[in-house]
Order: structure tokens, then sequence, then C-alpha cells
């Protein structure tokens, strides 16, 4: 079995956001992390490698810096690494990445791709499922637990309120949740032994049944104006008071404050 994960270098928004003067992340001033949720789907693949023996290769479209994430990855126990890397690449949106990525995947044997369900820098969960759609593969999202029987996957699908066990049967593509489960750690061992294998890196040439028209920022048909961080609003005020004097005291400050 073969299972590919794919996984985002993301800016740590732990330590706040910072942002260049034309409204772009300023990813040089913060500390670059694998994606949460990746990790999560990661980890899933490396238990399902150790039940079934199925070979984990890890895909990421990036900077060259990002092969640092491909590097953590095989410590952790992926088999093989995968760097999507090309100046033609760069300021692509969800369409273009998703685009990209299904031109590299185009080039491997896979049974389950596994992708995050989304990256915490854009925020959008929209790459996995459109890979989906490139490959013309069944998709599972927001999986909270993954199950593999036989040719098939069972997976646990969360809701808001409720789950659905849902059957698919392979080759198909699951957006991981980080809720799936707790990564484990690089091991030492892990660490030497990842910065002595090859990570295999590839550029637009490599891409298959990819059209320059869907690349990078031209091929991008949204473009971000300007991102922000949110305002941080203040603690806000905590009362105690008996639900009468609770009304006439908001009463009194929506009033205060000219909302009512
Ligand atoms: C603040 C901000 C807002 C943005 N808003 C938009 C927007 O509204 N629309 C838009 O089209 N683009 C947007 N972008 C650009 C978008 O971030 C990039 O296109 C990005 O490459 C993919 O989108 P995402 O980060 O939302 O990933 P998601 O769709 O949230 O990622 C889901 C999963 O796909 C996989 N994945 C995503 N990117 C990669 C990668 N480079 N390599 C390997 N696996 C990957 C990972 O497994 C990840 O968990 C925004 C970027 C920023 C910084």
């Amino acid at each position: 079995m073969k299972i590919v994960v794919c996984i985002k270098q993301v800016p740590d928004t732990k330590g706040g956001v910072k942002f260049n003067p034309d409204g772009t992340l300023d990813r040089a001033a913060m500390l670059a992390i694998m994606n949460p949720d990746d990790k999560a789907g990661l980890e899933a693949a490396l238990r399902i490698k150790e039940q079934t023996g199925a070979e984990v290769t890890v895909l990421t479209m990036g900077l060259p810096k990002a092969d640092d994430v491909l590097r953590e990855a095989m410590a952790m126990g992926a088999d093989n690494a995968i760097l999507v890397t090309d100046r033609v690449l760069g300021g692509a949106d969800t369409w273009a990445t998703s685009t990209t990525i299904a031109g590299a995947l185009r080039n491997i044997d896979y049974d389950l791709i596994i992708t995050g369900r989304q990256a915490i820098d854009g925020d959008t969960a929209q790459v996995g499922p459109q890979i989906a759609e490139h490959l013309q593969l069944p998709v599972i999202s927001y999986a909270a637990d993954i199950k593999v029987e036989g040719d098939s996957v069972v997976v646990k699908r969360q809701y808001e309120d409720r789950y659905h066990m849902v059957k698919a049967q392979m080759p198909c593509l699951i957006t991981a949740l980080s809720e799936l489960n707790v990564p484990r750690y690089m091991t030492p061992g892990g660490i030497f032994d990842a910065y002595d294998k090859e990570v295999t890196v590839w550029g637009r040439a490599d891409l298959k049944d990819v059209d320059d028209s869907n690349l990078g920022l031209k091929g991008s048909p949204t473009k971000i104006a300007k991102a922000s961080d949110k305002v941080r609003k203040g603690a806000g005020e905590k009362v105690a008071l008996d639900p009468t004097e609770s009304v006439n005291y908001i009463m009194s400050k929506l009033t205060e404050k000219h909302i009512i």
C-alpha cells in the first residue's frame, strides 16, 4: 500500500502574525513549522504503515527552505520526500496550488492521499478537496479516525455535534483534523537518518498534465489584496448580578454606548 501525505510549511502564528508593508505575510520574521493538521495526517499514515507495512511519501510545494518540514517528516518515519519548488509557482492561490500538487502526484503511485483539513495561514480548507477533484478521486474530509479495511478506508467524519462513519474504496483522498491523534516526536536516530536521506526535488517541468495558465501568481484567479491581523479585543467585563439586575445593567450599557 502506498500513502502520500501533503504537508505545508506554515508560519507559527502562535507567536503573533507579522506582515510586510505590502500586506503579505512576513514569513522570514516568523518561525516556520509543519502545519498541525498535516502532522496529524502524517501520524495517521505512520500508524497505518505500522499495521500494514505501507510505504509513506511526504510531498510539499514551497520555497527551498520547505525542505525542513520534509526532513522533520522523515525523522518521524516517512520513507520518501518530494519538494516541489520553482519560482514560476510562487504567489499561488488555492487553485494554482492544488493544480501544482495534482501535477506532481500524477507522477507517483498512491492508494491513499492524506492532506490536512486546513493550513493555519491561508485557512481556506480548499486545497485537499481541489486535489481530489483534479485527480477524480473520492474525498472524505474532516477525518477524526481512519481505519484500513482491505482495499477500502473507513473514516469517522466529524461534524460539530455528531459524526458519520464513511467508507470509500481506494484510491481516495482524506483531509485530516489535528484532533485525529497526538503525533509522535522525531527520534534522535530518525533526525540523523533524515539528514542522510535524499529529498526528490521537482520543478515546473516535472508536473504532469498541467497548463501554465493555471500555475503561480499568473494562474491564480484569487489575488490577496491585503491581509491583516485580527484586532484583539479586551477581556471584557464580568459582572455577577441576578437576572433582573443583569438585564437592567446590559440595557444601561447599551444605552450608554448609543447602541440602542
Ligand atoms: C492570509 C491569507 C489568506 C488567503 N486567502 C486565500 C483565499 O481566500 N483564496 C485563495 O485561493 N488563496 C488564499 N490564500 C493563498 C493560499 O494560502 C495559498 O494558495 C496556499 O498555498 C493554499 O491555501 P491554504 O493555505 O488555504 O491551504 P488549505 O486549503 O487550508 O490547505 C489544506 C491542506 O492542503 C495541503 N496543502 C496546502 N498547501 C500546500 C502546499 N503548499 N504544499 C503541500 N500541501 C499543501 C495541506 O495538507 C493542507 O493542510 C491566502 C493566503 C494567506 C496567507
